[in-house]
């Protein structure tokens, strides 16, 4: 698409701004009576049905469990490994059988850039950045989310990518 460049120059005599004042009133009025494309957040919020987020949207952490409950990370370590935030704190177990769990996995909210690299390397499709926002906390300590808090979790996960559009286009 061709640019074009509208040059403005300085008058060079006395002019009344009156017309321009004018017109520029005439288009912020002509939008008090426009329908309305705000969201006035907190106020309408997306549980209403005001407005929904991607599902590839990228936000706090989730992580799956099976049916017994017990969260589905193997402790492989790729999470942590690949994370470039490097928020990810995981402590491996193993138990008599010889499989492994994690003793300890935290993921620090407030340090991670959200890039989704931990739910696309999860062998096990257990962590997960999830299509949820609302983690406003007082104590900086609270964005330190640990197992048991992801694991408890509600929101939808996110898809990372779009089915119906994989290229984003
Ligand atoms: S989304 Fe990215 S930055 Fe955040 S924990 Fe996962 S890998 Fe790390
Ligand atoms: S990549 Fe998945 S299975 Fe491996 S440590 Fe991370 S959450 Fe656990």
């Amino acid at each position: 698409m061709a640019i074009s460049v509208k040059v403005m120059r300085r008058p060079d005599r006395e002019v009344s701004y009156l017309r321009a004042t004018l017109k520029g009133m005439a288009l912020t009025f002509s939008h008090v009576f426009r329908r309305k494309v705000t969201m006035q957040y907190p106020e309408q919020t997306e549980q209403e049905g005001f407005w929904s987020l991607s599902p590839r949207w990228r936000g706090t952490h989730r992580m799956l469990t099976d049916e017994q409950g017990r969260a589905k990370c193997v402790a492989c370590g790729l999470c942590p490994q690949i994370c470039p935030a490097n928020c990810i704190k995981l402590i491996p177990g193993e138990d008599e059988e010889g499989n492994r769990y994690p003793l300890i996995y935290e993921i620090d909210e407030f340090r991670c850039v959200f890039c989704g690299y931990c739910q696309e390397v999860c062998p096990e499709e257990a962590i997960h950045v999830g299509v949820h926002y609302e983690n406003a906390e007082y104590e900086r300590e609270r964005f330190v989310y640990d197992l048991e808090r992801l694991c408890a979790q509600t929101h939808p996960v996110s898809t990372l990518w779009d089915p119906s559009d994989p290229k984003g286009e």
